[in-house]
């Protein structure tokens, strides 16, 4: 039997590309979205093409009643996950003084808040199968923080000490839990961003490129491996050397 792997916010970006590499590996795929739309098909039909399932499964992740509803869905059409990819992340970039409530409230409540949703149901189902791997995205911002995201770097940060506090809970039941923490990587989430503000972060970056979903993806794959069966509670930064 394939093994399962569910991806939160993979209509695009970074989650779409952490499908399709899975789905490559052979992993079936339950993939969230907030909306099913054309482009969703499309990846739908991107994965299927490596003959495996995708199913599609709607939800926003900071409600809990969705995640329960994308772990339930997920199980009725699979029997099991074995592998949660908590992608789903929005930005809401403002400096504190001019910083809204809403702003700061959203931001946590989708990137934290979501993935202590999802991860609460997924992994009862983790816990009875004594396995699983579960892969938080956070960003080199949880750890350095950064002027104008004090709401994105909290969410993150918090991500960071979710993972590691999980992976201490959660070993003994042979389920690894680890984190990814991208720096400067192309998206929709940095293309919004002037190009002199990208010209800067690119002078910072010892590579001197930005990264692609690709880059980020192989790690998850790595991490949803069995080469990686003795790692857990960690921080991988996929940075191109920005933040050392
Ligand atoms: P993106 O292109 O903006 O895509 C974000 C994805 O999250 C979209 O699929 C979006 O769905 C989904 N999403 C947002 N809110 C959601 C919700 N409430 N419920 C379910 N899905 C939701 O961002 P990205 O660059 O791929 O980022 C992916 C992850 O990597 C995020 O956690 C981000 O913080 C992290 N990261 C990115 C970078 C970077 O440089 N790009 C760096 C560090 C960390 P819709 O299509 O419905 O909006």
């Amino acid at each position: 039997m394939n093994k399962v792997a569910l991806i939160t916010g993979a209509s695009r970006g970074i989650g779409k590309q952490i499908a399709i590499t899975l789905a490559k590996e052979g992993y079936e795929i339950s993939l969230n979205c907030r909306k099913q739309n054309e482009e969703v098909l499309k990846i739908k039909e991107e994965i299927e093409n490596n003959n495996v399932k995708c199913l599609i499964v709607e939800g926003d992740v900071s409600k809990f009643e969705d995640a329960e509803k994308i772990t339930k869905q997920t199980i009725e059409e699979f029997g099991q996950i074995d592998v949660l990819v908590n992608n789903a992340g929005i930005t809401k970039d403002m400096l504190l003084l001019r910083m809204k409530e809403e702003e700061f409230k959203s931001v946590i409540n989708i990137n934290l808040g979501g993935t202590f949703n999802v991860t609460k149901n997924v992994s009862a189902y983790m816990m009875k199968a004594r396995k699983g791997r579960i892969i938080n995205l956070a960003s080199v911002v949880g750890i350095s923080g950064n002027a104008g995201q004090s709401n994105y770097a909290a969410s993150k940060a918090g991500i960071i000490g979710f993972t590691k506090s999980l992976a201490k809970e959660l070993a003994s039941r042979n389920i690894l839990v680890n984190a990814i923490a991208p720096g400067f990587i192309k998206t929709d989430m940095t293309d919004v961003l002037k190009s002199d503000v990208k010209d800067k972060i690119l002078e910072e970056i010892p590579l001197k490129r930005e990264g692609t979903a690709e880059d980020v993806a192989n790690v998850v794959k790595f991490l949803a491996s069995n080469d990686s069966s003795y790692i857990t509670g960690q921080v991988i930064v996929v940075d191109g050397g920005m933040l050392m």
